[in-house]
C-alpha cells in the first residue's frame, strides 16, 4: 500500500516536472527569438577584405576607415561618406569573429525559422571568403562550414530530448535559369553525362507551411557535418561544368545552398521545420569594366535584374507595402520564404579597401543602406506572430 502511494506521488512529481520542462523550453524559445528580433529582422553587416599582395605591390591606397564598430567611412577628395550598419568588420577581422553573431541563427533554424545569410558585393570583395572561406585551413572556414558544425553540435547536445534530421539542396541561378548542382553531381558520380535540356524540370513552389521547395531538385540527406560539407564541396565543383553554362565563371551566378532542419521534440511530440540558406550572390559590378562580349553583357544584365529585384523586394518590405514583388525574379522567388515574414536574414555587404574599387564600393554601400532601412520597421509588426509560431512548432 505504502509503495503504491509512493509510486503515485512519484508519478505526480514526474508529471509536474514534465510540465515545467515544457513551459521552460517554450519560454527559452520565446526569449531567444525575442532577443534576436530586437536586433531586427534583416541585419546588415559590412565586411572589408584586407589588401591583396598585388595591391600592396602596386601601392594602392586605402579609402576605408572604421571610426567605430558600426560605422564605415569612405575617404574621398572632397567629402567623406559615412555609412552605419549593424556591424562593420575591418580587414583584420577573423572568420571566427564574423561567425559569432551568425552562430545564434543556427539555433533559430532549429527552432523552426527560415534563416538566410547572403553576401553581396563586387567580384573579389570577399563574398566567397565570408560564406565558405577555406575550411581545410585552421581558422579559415567561413560561415557555411561553421554553421554546419554548430548545427550538428547542437543536435548532439539535445539528443536526449530531440531528434534532428538534416537534408539539403543546392541550386545555382545563372542567366535566370535554375541549375540543380546536386543532380549534376549525382550524374557525375554515376559516370553519366548531363546533356543540355535533359535535366529534370525545376519549379519553384511553396509547401503547405509556406516553405519554398524546388520541385524536381535533388534533396540529399545529411547525417553528419562531414557528409554535409562533402556534398557542398562536390556541388561547388560542378558549378563550372553545369550543362547550361559551359564557360561561365562562378562569380557570374548566384549560389543557393539550403539546409533543411527538422527537429522532433520527444516531449511535446511536435516537429519544427526550419531552413538555413547560404547564398553567395553573383558579383554586383557593372559590365563595362571587364570588356564585355555579348555573352558577358547578357550575364551582366541578368545579374543586374536579379540584384535590383532583390533590392526592390527589400525596399517594399521596408515600407510595409502589402504587395511584395517576390515574383519579379527567380532569385527573389527562391528567397521569398527567407526575406520578410517570419524569416531571419543576415546580409553581408563585402567591399574592397582599395582606391581603384572606390566607385563599386560606394555603389555596394548605398545598396546595403537601402536594406538597412527596413531593419527597424519590419520588426515591430510581426514580433508576436513570430513568437507564436515558435511556440507551436508545426505538426
Ligand atoms: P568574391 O567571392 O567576392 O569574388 P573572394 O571571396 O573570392 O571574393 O575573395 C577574393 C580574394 O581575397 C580571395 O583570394 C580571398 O581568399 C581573399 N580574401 C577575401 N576576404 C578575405 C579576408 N577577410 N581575409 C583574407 N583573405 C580574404
Ligand atoms: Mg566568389
Amino acid at each position: 500500500m505504502e509503495t503504491k502511494k509512493t509510486m503515485k506521488a512519484q508519478t505526480k512529481q514526474m508529471n509536474e516536472l514534465e510540465k515545467l520542462y515544457k513551459k521552460e523550453s517554450v519560454l527559452r524559445k520565446r526569449y531567444w527569438n525575442m532577443m534576436e528580433d530586437m536586433k531586427g529582422k534583416i541585419r546588415v553587416y559590412c565586411r572589408c577584405r584586407p589588401f591583396a599582395k598585388y595591391e600592396i605591390d602596386r601601392k594602392c591606397q586605402s579609402v576605408v576607415d572604421f571610426p567605430d564598430d558600426v560605422t564605415i567611412k569612405i575617404k574621398q577628395e572632397r567629402n567623406d561618406k559615412e555609412f552605419v550598419y549593424d556591424q562593420c568588420f575591418s580587414g583584420t577581422s577573423s572568420q571566427e569573429e564574423v561567425f559569432e553573431d551568425c552562430r545564434r541563427l543556427v539555433q533559430s533554424a532549429m527552432d523552426g525559422y527560415n534563416v538566410c545569410v547572403f553576401a553581396y558585393g563586387q567580384t573579389g570583395s570577399g563574398k566567397t571568403w565570408t560564406m565558405v572561406g577555406k575550411p581545410e585551413i585552421e581558422g579559415c572556414g567561413g560561415l557555411t562550414p561553421r554553421s554546419i558544425d554548430e548545427l550538428f553540435l547542437l543536435a548532439e547536445q539535445n539528443k536526449q530530448t530531440t531528434t534532428t534530421k538534416v537534408s539539403c539542396y543546392m541550386i545555382e541561378i545563372y542567366n535566370d535559369n535554375l541549375v540543380d548542382l546536386l543532380y549534376i553531381m549525382s550524374m557525375k558520380e554515376k559516370g553519366k553525362k548531363v546533356r543540355a535540356g535533359s535535366e529534370p524540370r525545376l519549379d519553384i513552389k511553396k509547401d503547405s507551411k509556406g516553405m519554398v521547395v524546388i520541385q524536381g531538385a535533388v534533396v540529399l540527406e545529411c547525417p553528419t557535418a562531414e557528409r554535409t560539407m562533402t556534398i557542398f564541396d562536390a556541388g561547388n565543383k560542378v558549378r563550372h561544368v553545369g550543362s547550361t553554362k559551359m564557360n561561365a565563371e562562378s562569380s557570374r551566378s548566384h549560389l543557393i545552398f539550403a539546409v533543411l532542419v527538422e527537429v522532433y521534440d520527444k516531449q511535446t511530440k511536435k516537429t519544427a521545420n526550419g531552413k538555413f540558406s547560404f547564398i553567395d550572390l553573383a558579383g554586383s559590378e557593372r559590365a563595362g569594366k571587364t570588356g564585355a562580349t555579348a555573352d558577358r553583357l547578357k550575364e551582366a544584365m541578368s545579374i543586374n535584374k536579379s540584384l535590383s529585384a532583390l533590392g526592390n523586394v527589400i525596399s517594399a518590405l521596408s515600407t510595409n507595402e502589402k504587395f511584395i514583388p517576390y515574383r519579379d525574379n527567380k532569385l527573389t522567388l527562391v528567397m521569398s520564404d527567407s526575406l520578410g515574414g517570419n524569416a531571419k536574414t543576415l546580409m553581408f555587404v563585402n567591399i574592397s579597401p582599395a582606391d581603384y574599387n572606390c566607385e563599386e564600393t560606394l555603389t555596394s554601400l548605398v545598396y546595403a543602406s537601402r536594406v538597412k532601412l527596413i531593419t527597424n520597421e519590419a520588426k515591430q509588426e510581426k514580433d508576436s506572430a513570430e513568437v507564436r509560431r515558435s511556440e507551436c512548432g508545426s505538426e
